[in-house]
């Protein structure tokens, strides 16, 4: 995703570019983005689409979803702590951006579906392939009691 704005950056500031990417088979991102000239360099706004892959946080079956980013970036020629770059060549490349940005979209525990019925704890079974062979688990005494302290609470 490295885009080369050498043109862009002897515009004026104002000036503004849209850029669009397709998926390929290295890269499964596509995007569209508008970059416009400012006083400190250029900045990048526009939506890219991917896909997230993961395992299931319960049956831990592989996953795809897609995803769509939301990115805002400035990009200057100066290091700053942003550490967004126009480079040497006049280049600016989005795959940094597009990283962090998909680190804070992609959920901690991704679910292959909202009822996932997760593994059988004893024997590992993929339970929404259908119920496994294990006998029902005994329900510990303690928490019966609880369950049956707070059902008394709820019948008065
Ligand atoms: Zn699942
Ligand atoms: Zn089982």
């Amino acid at each position: 995703m490295i885009i080369d704005v050498s043109q862009l950056v002897k515009e004026p500031i104002g000036a503004t570019w849209r850029y669009g990417f397709r998926e390929t088979a290295k890269s499964p991102i596509s995007g569209d983005v508008t970059l416009l000239r400012t006083d400190k360099g250029i900045f990048v706004r526009g939506t890219i689409e991917t896909t997230f892959k993961a395992v299931c946080s319960r049956c831990l079956v592989p996953l795809e979803q897609p995803l769509t980013l939301q990115i805002e970036e400035e990009y200057s020629a100066q290091a700053d702590e942003r550490a967004f770059i126009i480079n040497g060549n006049q280049e600016i490349d989005l795959s940094e951006a597009v990283r962090q940005h998909l680190l804070l979209a992609t959920p901690m525990k991704p679910i292959c579906r909202e009822d996932c019925a997760g593994l059988c704890p004893s024997c590992g079974h993929n339970l929404n392939l259908g119920p496994c062979d294990c006998p029902p688990r005994e329900i510990d005494p303690r928490l019966a009691q609880l369950a049956m302290l707070v059902s008394d609470k709820e019948g008065q």
